[in-house]
């Protein structure tokens, strides 16, 4: 072997490479203090998949795409007719996003293939980097879209009518988007539409949460991921004047949106800590300061990793809400219901030996946020890999991984990568 061909996809990772990748994606899209807003579907979203799909042209990678715009880069193993490997994760950001949420774990893939390619790795299966469509639900609520039409969670066709901000509809975005796109190869829509299942889904992510900068560790290995269920709720009562309404007379929206929030919190106590559950956004109206309110709408995000108690405090949402409030009209619609998934023990442990080789500490966590495996998990075996990030701040421009923390999670990715495609 000559000396100019590292031995391992490991040692073949660059940490300078994967880092001026991930600041020229930072600039598409950049925003005051290190931030990035680049929603999924428009310009900038577009001028990020051509800069990713030139690195990936230029290595010798072969590009797709697929009806809901989810982008393929192909590195052939040794079996083309071999069930793939397939690594990634999303380039859209949240509104008021950082540098690394999404996007590292498709610059990841991308630095792991080019190291397998460069240190000569021999592999059967094909390994598949994939940037999937809306993962932040930023634009179009709710995310996953991409991940969940692929996987056949649900019909590609059902958020058609969902529109952004502006009033643009999905469905037009998409179009707009595919028009934009009409020169890359197209490909169908994986298993949803009867195409063949990968043999494994890794996808790596910074762990948006404090633990392992806290505990001083290197790796996250994921156990799985907790369930979400999110709900509005609107409560419809009657305006009238603040100085002459007596209060014995009024149905005041607000008044009953406190007893259904403190109701709500005495269902979701939990003496562990585990539950999580936020009331984050909260309409008024007329929302002024000398009216009583005639409706208030206030989302629920609640979170737990046990499908017991995710089904039924979540199903005890309306009734609750129902019982506490004393003059108002009730509507509870539930918008977004993810079960908890718990990950494959192969996956794991590719991912914990392939860190454990390296040298590096690891630790076994489930996820606190909702990510595009979480799809994947009926279709194959699956997993992730955690990095730190400074505070476990993310959703936010101060969000941060070091080109070190970085270069490590690409390092254990590419050797994992490696030995799953080898399996
Ligand atoms: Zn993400």
């Amino acid at each position: 072997m000559s000396n100019s061909v590292a031995p391992t996809p490991g040692a073949a990772v660059s940490q300078d490479r994967q880092w001026d990748r991930l600041m020229q994606m930072a600039e598409i899209g950049a925003i005051p203090g290190e931030g990035v807003n680049r929603a999924c579907l428009t310009p900038l979203d577009r001028e990020a998949r051509r800069l990713l799909i030139g690195w990936a042209q230029a290595i010798g990678l072969s590009v797709s795409v697929d009806p809901i715009g989810n982008l393929f880069l192909r590195h052939e193993g040794s079996d083309p007719e071999a069930a793939p490997v397939l690594t990634g994760s999303h380039m859209d950001t949240q509104p008021n996003g950082g540098r690394f949420d999404g996007i590292w774990g498709v610059i990841a893939g991308l630095e792991a293939v080019q190291a397998i390619r460069e240190s000569g790795t021999p592999i059967q299966r094909p390994i598949e980097i994939v940037a999937w469509t809306n993962e932040e639900g930023g634009r179009f609520a709710p995310g996953c879209m991409g991940s969940m039409a692929w996987s056949g969670d649900k019909p590609a066709n059902t958020w058609d009518a969902v529109t952004d901000p502006q009033g643009v509809t999905f469905k037009q975005a998409l179009l707009e988007h595919q028009q934009a796109e009409a020169d890359l190869p197209r490909r169908t829509l994986g298993p949803a539409a009867g195409g063949p299942k990968p043999a494994f889904y890794l996808e790596a992510h910074i762990e948006q949460g404090p633990r392992l900068e806290a505990e001083e560790m290197d790796i996250g290995v994921v156990t799985g991921i907790q369930g979400s269920r999110w709900f509005v709720v609107e409560l419809r009562g009657e305006t009238a004047h603040a100085g002459t309404a007596p209060l014995g007379l009024r149905k005041d929206a607000v008044q009953d949106m406190i007893r259904a929030i403190t109701a709500l919190n005495a269902l979701m106590t939990d003496p562990q800590d585990v539950l999580r559950f936020t009331v984050g956004r909260i309409e008024v109206s007329p929302n002024t300061s000398n009216s009583v309110a005639d409706l208030v709408r206030f989302t629920i995000d609640f979170r737990h990793p046990d499908k017991d108690v995710l089904l039924m405090n979540g199903d005890a949402v309306e009734n609750t809400v129902r019982g506490a409030v004393k003059h108002c009209e009730v509507t509870v619609t539930e918008r977004f219901h993810a079960l908890p998934v718990e990950f494959d023990a192969v996956v794991q442990n590719a991912v914990e030996d392939a860190a454990t080789a390296q040298g590096l500490k690891t630790l076994r966590l489930p996820s606190g946020a909702f990510h595009d495996a979480q799809f994947m998990v009926p279709i194959c075996p699956t997993g992730m890999l955690f990095v730190p990030c400074r505070k476990g701040i993310s959703h936010n421009p101060a969000e941060y991984s070091s080109p070190e923390q970085l270069a490590a999670g690409a390092r254990v990715l590419a050797a994992a990568l490696a030995e799953l495609a080898n399996r």
